[in-house]
């Protein structure tokens, strides 16, 4: 973080003030290890803090320490709204846009706080008077803990901070798999073992705690894999009466997509989600190399995100995206087979 948004943001805290954090629809590991790491720091140095989130995190996250804090939006429309009102300081960690709140946009563009963005998705808006943004990094809760040793050093990084901070890089980085792990994110996750992270506990809470049906709804997922050897690409598709068959929660599809990118060969894979009650077709895009999809769903899917992670949605069909998506490719050929021999 540079000196400038160092000092903007000291002087912001120098009082005790009201705040709060937001992260993104459909919050994963790092929207919520990185908000209510920062909560547990904030709530240290003396502010009045609450954690708002737009909609509901899933089952696997709610182990997490201060995640029954937590105000869910849609759930608690007055309250929430209340509590934004009131803040004098609202950081908004993990989304670079406010199109990325859902229904949360409105209370939120109201406000008369001063916002701080600290986040690493591409081609942030610009709306904060403080914005920490890198592209570079692994995870926004890695930038947290740059940003509390900025502040005030890492002395005061407790078990809890510890915790919620290690739980958001592992799960950005895809276990500390993807290319955008660094040497410097291994030197944070020690100390943060150092710190109280009970590293062994936190894989286990998160990957070892998969409900049967969700067991079967990535087989069923795995029965829909098709891929595309000339593309390079290979997508899976679930329906709405695939999720419903097997009694689909919040989280149940997280990580699926991984298994169409982990086939030999794939450097482009997607999964098409139905969901019917919002009339859409849910898109997670991940690539390997320089194929973006950030690119990719910016110009087709409303979305974006990163090169190599990135979301979106369709308002067709699943028929017709699904044809839409093949008529497509042939664009996009020559980036997809570049590296073939
Ligand atoms: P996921 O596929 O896991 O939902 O999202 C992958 C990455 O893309 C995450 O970093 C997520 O924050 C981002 N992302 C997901 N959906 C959207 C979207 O609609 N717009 C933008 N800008 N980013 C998204
Ligand atoms: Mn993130």
């Amino acid at each position: 973080m540079n000196s400038e948004t160092t000092s903007t943001i000291k002087k912001l805290l120098e009082t005790s003030k009201k705040i709060v954090i937001v992260g993104h629809r459909n919050p994963d590991g790092d929207a919520l290890g990185s908000s209510l790491g920062l909560y547990f720091f904030l709530k240290h140095l003396g502010h009045h803090v609450s954690v708002v989130m737009p909609n509901e995190f899933p089952d696997f996250l709610k182990w997490m320490p201060g995640s029954d804090a937590v105000l869910i939006y849609e759930k608690e429309i007055e309250k929430t709204t209340a509590v934004i009102n009131e803040a004098t300081v609202i950081f908004v960690l993990d989304f670079n846009s406010l199109g990325r709140v859902g229904d949360l946009k409105k209370p939120l563009e109201e406000s008369e706080a001063d916002f701080i963005m600290i986040d690493h998705h591409q081609q942030p808006d610009e709306f904060a008077v403080a914005t920490y943004s890198d592209t570079n990094m692994s995870s926004t809760a890695e930038m947290v803990y740059h940003c509390i040793a900025a502040l005030d050093g890492t002395e005061t990084i407790t078990a809890d901070i510890a915790t919620n901070l290690y739980a958001g890089i592992m799960t950005d980085t895809g276990s500390f798999r993807f290319p955008s792990t660094s040497a410097e994110t291994h030197r944070v996750i020690a100390n943060l073992i150092d710190k109280g992270a009970n590293n062994a506990l936190i894989h286990q809470n998160i990957f070892d705690t998969n409900s049967p049906d969700r067991m079967r709804l990535l087989g069923v997922a795995l029965k829909n894999l098709h891929i595309l050897p000339e593309y390079n690409t290979a997508y899976i598709t679930l329906s709405q009466e695939e999720l419903d068959a097997n009694n689909f929660k919040k989280g149940d599809t997280e990580g699926f997509v991984n298994y169409a990118l982990s086939v030999e060969g794939v450097v482009f894979a997607i999964i098409f989600i139905e969901n019917k009650q919002d009339s859409i077709i849910k898109m997670s895009l991940r690539s390997k190399g320089d194929f973006s999809v950030n690119e990719f769903s910016r110009a087709h899917y409303h979305g974006g995100g990163h090169t190599n992670a990135a979301g979106g949605r369709s308002s067709h069909s699943l028929n017709n995206t699904i044809t839409e998506f093949i008529s497509i490719l042939p664009d996009y050929k020559n980036a997809l087979t570049r590296n073939d021999s």
